[in-house]
């Protein structure tokens, strides 16, 4: 429920920006938050903070032409939106799926906003992408097209101005055809200027881990809350793209087992425990896909073709794919198997009607701004580290980013409670991430 002083900003977020149904699910969830905290404080409403926060600062959308392997002129469309630049330059990750719109990247940068505030860094909330989709695409293909989206992008970012990243469909292969362009265009080696480069060029070790094992951090402390750990639990995670693989590295680590994962073409179960090595193989190296996995294994794994991961029956449920991919119908499948715990890996993958149905049922549930903070957390580490131009062992990297989902941890649990509502982690990371932009905000006035 929305509280009724709250209501007039999402009918002007709706009708402002109509048909953006991601953005505005993203902005109903946090604006549901809200209410508690106006009622307590009544000085957050005042001069338009809400409505400000709500309104992206800038909105870029641009043509990326570029030419295939059959000497096809193949056109795109680039976006990057600035979201909110109060507590650091702009940060978030940069998408390339065929599903890309302006809404999609709207509602990904305003979670930014909040996540990236969990974090305690100072970094702003921005995101990009395009509807470019890298699938069966040639290695010189995604080069040609990375490198036209840059030519667009490098005059909107900086290291003091908009740091982009990975997400889904851009890993180190794209950041570095990216880097190499920007540093072409601008003729400086600007390594602070992107994060999730290669080692060898500015980038930070274990940031490709990092949001994985971040989220599996983070329920390591929920875990800890309700008096229990990883050993032996049955685990599920979905999609095994960058965030699903090292999420399932780390619940090994910890003593969990993880017994099905998936693509979008399908699920795999493997009670034995998914082989970890043979998902990266397939993924990391060969690109392919998951259906692989099966017929690498034969019998003792099943694939089901198109099949829904949520009906496998698990203790601790990951979701590590893509927005909006476990529904409330799914959700009554997880609780029906008696799941005990679900944590958002990849960005708003519960719909609002999960999200109910998981909290009415006693379910604790992380979502992605909190639980998978640490891929933005670790690219701030990887700008500290390019501004001193120093490199840090893994070691360390990976000690403060298990110390930043702790902190993130216990700020939610703490927020919540002060807020009146235990054990709700939506909440208290919406309340928790809010108080501080917004306390920034305050500070610089009306801009
Ligand atoms: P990857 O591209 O590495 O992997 C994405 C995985 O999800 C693949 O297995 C992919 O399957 C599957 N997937 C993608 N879209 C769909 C879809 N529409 N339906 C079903 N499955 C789908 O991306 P990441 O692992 O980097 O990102 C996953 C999620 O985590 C995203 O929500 C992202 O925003 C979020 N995230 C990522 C961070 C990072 O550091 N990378 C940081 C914080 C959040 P297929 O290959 O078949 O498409």
């Amino acid at each position: 429920m929305i509280d009724e002083k709250l209501q007039p900003i999402l009918s002007t977020v709706l009708h402002r920006n109509a048909g953006e149904a991601e953005f505005h699910q993203a902005v109903r969830e946090v604006l549901e938050s809200l209410g508690r905290v106006i009622a307590r404080h009544p000085e957050y409403a005042d001069e338009a903070l809400i409505e400000r926060i709500c309104e992206p600062e800038r909105q870029i959308i641009f043509r990326v032409p570029w030419i295939d392997d059959n000497d096809q002129v193949q056109i795109n469309r680039g976006f990057r939106v600035q979201f909110n630049s109060a507590l650091g330059p702009y940060k978030g990750g940069v998408r390339f799926h065929p599903s890309v719109n302006i809404g999609i990247v709207k509602f990904l940068g305003f979670e930014q906003i909040f996540k990236n505030a969990l974090s305690g860094l100072p970094i702003g909330g921005g995101k990009g992408g395009s509807d470019f989709d890298p699938k069966g695409r040639s290695d010189r293909e995604i080069m040609r097209f990375c490198q036209s989206f840059m030519v667009e992008l490098h005059r909107h970012i900086g290291e003091y101005v908009d740091v982009p990243a990975g997400d889904i469909g851009v890993g180190a292969r794209e950041i570095g055809y990216m880097f190499g362009m920007y540093k072409r265009l601008n003729n400086r080696f600007e390594a602070g200027v992107l994060t999730g480069k290669g080692l060898v060029y500015g980038g930070s070790r274990a940031r490709k881990e990092a949001t994985g094992f971040g989220t599996v951090y983070f329920v390591r402390s929920m875990l800890e809350n309700m008096g229990t750990d990883f050993e032996d639990k049955r685990c599920v995670v979905s999609g095994s793209g960058n965030v699903a693989i090292y999420a399932m590295q780390k619940i090994n680590a910890f003593g969990g087992k993880v017994v099905a994962c998936s693509d979008s073409g399908g699920v795999i179960i493997d009670e034995d425990g998914i082989d970890l090595d043979l998902v990266r193989e397939i993924k990391e190296e060969r690109r392919g896909r998951i259906s692989e996995y099966a017929e690498a294994k034969g019998a003792g794994c099943t694939y089901k073709h198109g099949g829904n991961i949520w009906d496998v029956p698990c203790d601790l449920a990951f979701p590590c794919a893509t927005q909006n991919e476990l529904d409330g119908r799914d959700a009554k499948a997880l609780i029906k198997n008696g799941v005990t715990v679900v944590a958002e890996g990849a960005n708003m993958p519960c719909t609002p009607e999960a999200v109910k149905q998981f909290q009415a049922a006693g379910v604790r549930f992380a979502p992605g701004k909190a639980a998978n903070a640490g891929g933005v957390a670790t690219s701030a580490l990887e700008m500290q580290q390019n501004a001193s131009r120093d490199s840090w062992s893994f070691e360390k990297t990976e000690e403060r980013l298990a110390e930043i989902m702790g902190n993130i941890h216990d700020s939610c649990v703490q927020t919540a409670d002060e807020y009146g509502a235990p054990d709700d982690y939506v909440l208290g990371a919406n309340i928790a991430g809010f108080l501080r932009v917004a306390d920034a905000m305050r500070a610089m006035g009306v801009i």
